[in-house]
């Protein structure tokens, strides 16, 4: 935002749509959780009162419906990657995806039959954050860069990513 103010006159303020946009949103982003092992306790450990992510406008939500960030938590299986996608298919644009964990960011020490090798095959992902498991005040970081790349994006940002097959 830039102003501009000169000397008896009323102070103006300039910006544009997108910033104001942008700016109401990142201080608002809803939270889907998807919490599906460990990583999932930290997640949850995250909007208990130590943290208290409500503070930053960031709200847990249960409902794709009322979220516009998904964060997977914990070891995503093959049986369980249809209703990952079909859950980010139903909220609302514009969205993101924060893939918390090793085993979300890569499918982590499990390389098995059952066991898919990183979310970003299934729903597209804006931030990875590494650790097993990463602690609440690493999500908060990530929710805070989160923040950080949603202004500088424009405002009538649409993804709209086609289906993935899955693996
Ligand atoms: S990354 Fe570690 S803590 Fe997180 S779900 Fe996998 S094994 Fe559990």
């Amino acid at each position: 935002m830039a102003q501009h103010q000169v000397e008896g006159a009323i102070p103006v303020a300039l910006t544009t749509v997108d910033k104001i946009v942008n700016w109401g949103r990142s201080n608002s982003l809803w939270v889907l959780t998807y919490g599906l092992a460990c990583c999932g306790i930290e997640m949850m450990a995250s909007g208990a009162s130590r943290y208290d992510f409500d503070r930053f406008g960031t709200i847990f939500r249960a409902s794709p419906r009322q979220a516009e960030v998904m964060v997977i938590a914990g070891t995503l299986t093959k049986k369980h990657a249809e209703f990952i996608r079909r859950l980010y298919d139903q909220m609302a644009e514009p969205k993101w995806v924060i893939s918390m964990g090793s085993c979300a960011n890569t499918g982590g020490m499990f390389n098995t039959y059952a066991t898919v090798q990183g979310a970003d095959r299934v729903v597209p992902v804006d931030l990875y954050l590494p650790g097993c498991a990463p602690r609440p005040e690493t999500l908060q970081y990530a929710v805070m860069m989160l923040q950080k790349k949603i202004r500088r994006e424009p405002a009538n940002r649409n993804r709209n990513v086609k289906q993935k097959r899955f693996v």
